[in-house]
């Protein structure tokens, strides 16, 4: 962060200052004690389990400079003289304040990111790209909602030169506000699909939600929207301004073509409206990874970036953990790694993608609950069960785990077993451990299913 006086966050917070120099200069903003370093302005958040009052002392000793706080009556008597007080009336507002003023520092392109699925995977792609330019800020992990929007908007230097964000929901109204911190240059929404549908009730209200971006969009930046996604063409009448639509099933403004599977990626012709035509290569895996890496192609060349260092920046994209991961193992077996987070969607990508790679290998699925379903739950784990009926050649075997995934293996016509629990289904899995097998392992990050593979490469 860009240092700012105390003096500036009392305005910015639009608070009152009880204590403290106005020209202390404060070096970051955090709510979390444990990041909190000198200089540091803590932000005692009131809406968690613990109320942030309680650390105001704990703060002051971890060298905080100074804090936002909303209630006066918890001050403790303690704290040091020269610490800075601000008093405000809601802490997290006066937090998404200074955040939204410290945005308007930097007159860098701000891009955002929204979608039902690929967030995090698109704004890695983008931040990627722009990054073998420029220097980039982008959003760390997956710190996307109404605390870790403006958590990652005060973390931009000086030094960067592009800001890549992603933004992430969960109700209505959400996007609308981190998006009016955020007011990117660029936006993105992905896809709208089924994750959360439990508190949104039908697609066309998701596709509303995510759709709150778009009136925040500056009116001369650029929305990209996936043509490819049922919903998104149906609220582009909210962004004024220009408006691109990416593909990988046919002609737009912008698209993918001949997409091929090769030993250690894809490789596509990225085609734009004009004609213009170019040979890429991902080191990702499935027809989605390509979708993924579009929008980092049309904001690079709005960057200016050209198409050859695209092309090349595309062909070394290293991806977060845990999103299609491959994961050697002791034992000689290869596993694939997706287990941190799954939708109908993305889980039916990840079966797809998995039956076209490794043909040398016998290749077992391990699917466990999704989560977060809503009533058409059975039906939804159901439906994957039933759509991937036509790969049953591909694998040696389906293994599920949990409540849930049992409607999955109802379906599913193939060699399965159902299990309650990871510990049973580990044991049907360890006599599988060999050079010749591979394995997906997809399901909600709720059942960890990652501790299957740190368990399969331990045991005995
Ligand atoms: P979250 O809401 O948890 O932040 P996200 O929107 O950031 O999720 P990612 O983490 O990028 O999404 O991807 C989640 C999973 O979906 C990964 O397993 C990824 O491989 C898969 N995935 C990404 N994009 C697509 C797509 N277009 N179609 C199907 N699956 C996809
Ligand atoms: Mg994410």
């Amino acid at each position: 962060m860009k240092p700012i006086t105390l003096d500036l966050a009392v305005k910015r917070a639009e608070g009152l200052l009880l204590a403290g120099s106005p020209n202390l200069a404060i070096s970051s903003v955090h709510f979390d004690t444990r990041q909190l370093t000198t200089g540091s302005l803590f932000v005692a958040l009131t809406g968690g389990v613990r109320d942030g009052h309680d650390f105001l002392l704990q703060a002051a000793e971890q060298g905080a400079a100074a804090a936002i706080i909303s209630n006066q009556e918890k001050i403790p008597a303690q704290l040091p003289n020269d610490f800075g007080l601000i008093l405000v009336n809601d802490t997290e507002r006066a937090f998404q304040k200074l955040a939204g003023a410290y945005r308007k520092d930097f007159s860098i392109p701000y891009v955002a990111i929204t979608g039902s699925i690929g967030k995090t995977t698109v704004k890695d792609i983008v931040a990627h790209v722009l990054a073998s330019q420029v220097p980039v800020y982008k959003t760390y992990k997956n710190l996307n909602n109404h605390l870790g929007v403006p958590l990652s908007l005060l973390q931009i230097e000086e030094q960067h030169e592009a800001a890549v964000l992603e933004l992430g929901m969960n109700h209505t109204g959400e996007i609308d506000l981190i998006a009016s911190l955020a007011k990117p240059d660029i936006s993105v929404i992905t896809y709208i699909g089924e994750s959360h549908l439990e508190f949104f009730g039908t697609r066309e209200k998701i596709a509303l939600a995510k759709a709150e971006l778009l009136p925040h969009t500056a009116p001369d930046g650029l929305v990209l929207l996936n043509k490819d996604s049922e919903y998104l063409p149906m609220v582009a009448h909210l962004f004024a301004g220009e408006i691109m639509y990416y593909s990988v099933t046919g002609p737009t403004d912008l698209w993918a073509e001949r997409i091929t599977p090769v030993e250690d990626g894809t490789q596509f012709d990225i085609c734009f409206a004009s004609g213009e035509r170019t040979p890429a290569f991902i080191p990702l895996f499935g027809t989605h990874s390509v979708l993924n890496s579009l929008p980092s192609v049309a904001i690079a060349k709005r960057l200016g970036i050209s198409i050859e260092q695209i092309v090349a920046a595309l062909a070394t994209i290293k991806l977060s953990a845990m999103r299609f991961e491959q994961v050697p193992s002791r034992h000689g077996s290869l596993y694939i790694s997706d287990a941190y987070n799954a939708s109908p969607t993305t889980m039916e990508a990840a079966i797809r993608t998995f039956a076209d790679l490794f043909s040398d290998r016998k290749k077992v699925l391990v699917l466990g609950d999704m989560y977060e379903m809503g009533p058409e739950s059975i039906e939804m784990h159901a439906q994957v069960g039933t759509n991937i009926n036509d790969l049953v050649d591909h694998f040696e075997l389906l293994v599920t785990i949990g409540d849930e995934s049992r409607n999955i293996h109802d379906a599913y016509h193939g060699e399965k077993l159902h299990f309650l629990t990871k510990a049973e289904a580990l044991t049907a899995l360890l006599p599988l451990r060999d050079a010749s097998h591979a394995f997906l392992f997809k399901a909600s990050r709720g059942m960890e299913l990652w501790t299957m593979l740190t368990d399969l490469e331990n045991h005995d």
